[in-house]
């Protein structure tokens, strides 16, 4: 079987799903790779790196689908809202698709692929089990964000990360505070340790106290507690409005005491809550910065613009929202060591194994035949159960 790789088509993305250091394990699992010219350029890997491990190069994007069994991609139709649908009418019935399909962002998008005929598997459905943990693109991409988030708010801050203690003086060291102590989370506040920082942490989950205390940061306890804080795959469950109100009261007073706020808070499906609200800027000191890892989910700061950087009354809150991006090289290294755990599963001495009793392949395939079929997105999206499978 061929797998394909495609030049990204989302504006300004970088990253390419497969990595030439790839190619050898997928040979071993029959697996050969074709490459689109060009493709790995901008995260690093020139074409002729990919021709040296034994993969083909074809000359254009169509050349790909037309020969591929399998298309892998980082941000498919779906979670590529811009340019995306272009990828349709180069799909084929029982083509797979392995990508970002974002299938609880639009559920026409979702028939849409779907009426492609393709089999499509979303990484984003990965389950959190000890097995799928090498396939977890979604944490991949999050341990990125976290990191370059901390960047971009040392870069930006008129003020220095470390303590320092200079003939000119003592220099305090910044205070950078992270809402969301998930991958992301924890990433940021990692990174703003090694940079010298006073990081304060705080999460809805009581599990994350631990891990935040761990890499060497407060831990912020509000006197309010979530109702079930965690479903059963360790996501954040939503909270009624009341308790994010209580939140934002409670968290007003720490923001204002901070340099740096890191927000990275969302909730599966949902669109992320405000806990930073445009009183709580107004009450930060000049030359704070916001980086807001949720913007694309509409963001945890009332004020944030997806895709900007605006400045509020001396304060920069940034939007951007492809940060993994940004770091193409070990974005698409970390993807493709996924991708490749993810595919030796699928295809098994070279044959697609659609094993409906396997847990990873069962939760990730979006859909096959022309429908939607899997359970978990056809309850979001309220379209009614479909008679069991094989
Ligand atoms: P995420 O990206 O879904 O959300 C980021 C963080 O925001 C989460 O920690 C969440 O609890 C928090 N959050 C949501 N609403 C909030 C609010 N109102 N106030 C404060 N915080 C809020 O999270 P994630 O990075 O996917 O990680 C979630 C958990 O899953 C972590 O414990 C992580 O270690 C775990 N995880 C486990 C596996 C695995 O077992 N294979 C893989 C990845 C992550």
């Amino acid at each position: 079987m061929i797998v394909g790789v495609v030049k990204e088509s989302f504006p300004g993305e970088r990253r390419i799903a497969l990595i030439p250091a790839a190619i050898p394990n997928l040979a071993k699992a029959g697996l050969q790779v074709m490459v689109e010219a060009g493709a790995g350029w901008e995260a690093g890997y020139p074409d002729a790196a990919f021709a040296e491990k034994g993969a083909t190069l074809a000359p254009d994007r169509a050349a790909v689908f037309a020969a591929a069994d399998i298309i892998a991609q980082v941000l498919s139709y779906g979670s590529n809202d811009k340019t995306g649908r272009a990828d349709l009418p180069l799909m084929r019935r029982d083509q797979v698709l392995i990508g970002f399909l974002r299938p609880l962002g639009s559920k026409e998008t979702v028939q849409e692929i779907a009426r492609t005929g393709a089999i499509s598997f979303s990484v984003e459905l990965m389950p959190r089990t000890t097995r799928a943990q090498s396939m977890d693109a979604l944490s991949s991409m999050a341990t990125i964000c976290g990191y370059k988030a901390v960047l971009i708010a040392a870069n930006t801050l008129p003020r220095l990360f470390p303590m320092m203690t200079t003939a000119a003086g003592t220099i305090t060291p910044g205070r950078v505070l992270v809402i969301g102590a998930g991958v992301a989370g924890l990433q940021a506040i990692a990174t703003a340790k090694r940079l010298g920082a006073v990081i304060s942490g705080y999460d809805l989950r009581p599990a994350a106290k631990e891990q935040v205390q761990s890499l060497g940061a407060r831990f912020v306890e509000l006197p309010i507690e979530a109702k079930d804080a965690q479903d059963a795959g360790g996501y954040a469950k939503a909270q009624d409005e009341s308790f994010y109100a209580r939140q934002r009261e409670l968290l007003g007073r720490v923001i204002a005491e901070n340099d740096v706020v890191i927000t990275t808070a969302v909730v599966p499906g949902k669109k992320a809550p405000v806990l930073v609200t445009k009183e709580m800027v107004h009450g930060m000191a000049p030359g704070s910065v916001i980086v807001d890892l949720a913007a694309e989910r509409g963001g945890n700061c009332e004020l944030t613009r997806p895709e900007e950087t605006i400045v509020v009354n001396g304060v920069t809150i940034v939007g951007e929202i492809n940060l993994a991006s940004t770091v193409p090289y070990h974005a698409s290294q970390m993807y493709a060591r996924n991708l490749v755990s993810f595919l030796t599963l699928l295809a098994k001495g070279g044959k697609l194994n659609l094993n409906m009793q396997d847990d990873i392949i069962r939760e990730t395939l979006l859909t096959q035949g022309g429908e939607v079929v899997n359970a978990r997105v056809r309850e979001f999206w309220s379209l009614p159960a479909l008679a069991t499978r094989a």
